[in-house]
């Protein structure tokens, strides 16, 4: 079967890292359980930043945070073992065409396993449902309520990657990555 995923907050844990890195360069000690409350995706209100404080935070460090981001717990394993029982793997990110290179590389380097052509890099997040319909994708996981309301007409299995700001959305959802496992027909998530 071919199964899609999102990258940013969906297999790397990208906006807790901008957390953490924001802390860090501003130097300020504000707690996790502060991230844990954020309902928005961007996370400079954690901050006391206005948009514009944030969209410059964002600019300033984007390079940094994408490329030492790490995966959630087991998604690097459960993906491999994905393609070890014959499935099929397809990234498709919005991350700009300028970061499409290296994001793959990295993604190669934490271990995710990438295949020649089922890398899909700098679409809009309202582009994706072409892709994912043209691929013929049997299984989806992103985590943004902008993409994932554009995909619910599909014929696959869509799930959410479980996020403060898409809990109102009423589709299966992915707490940890081992749980996909079991979700499989005839799958343990053993
Ligand atoms: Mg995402």
């Amino acid at each position: 079967m071919k199964f899609g995923f999102d990258i940013d907050d969906t297999l790397l844990n990208l906006r807790e890292h901008a957390f953490r890195i924001y802390n860090t360069k501003l130097n300020k000690q504000i707690g996790i359980e502060v991230f844990h409350a954020l309902t928005t995706i961007s996370v400079h209100e954690a901050f006391g930043l206005t948009v514009e404080e944030g969209r410059e935070m964002w600019k300033s460090h984007r390079d940094e945070i994408y490329f030492s981001a790490p995966p959630f717990p087991d998604a690097v394993e459960v993906l491999q073992e994905l393609v070890r029982q014959g499935h099929e793997i397809y990234y498709v990110t919005a991350r700009s065409a300028e970061h499409c290179e290296k994001t793959k590389e990295a993604l190669e380097l934490a271990g995710f396993p990438v295949q020649d052509g089922r890398f899909y890099c700098g679409m809009g997040d309202l582009e994706k449902v072409h892709i994912i319909r043209t691929l013929g994708l049997d299984y989806y996981f992103d985590d943004k309520p902008a993409v994932l309301d554009t995909l619910t007409e599909l014929e696959l299995q869509l799930y959410a990657k479980d996020n403060p700001y898409n809990k109102h959305l009423g589709i299966p959802r992915i707490v940890n990555w081992r749980e996909l496992l079991g979700h499989l027909p005839g799958g343990t998530d053993a």
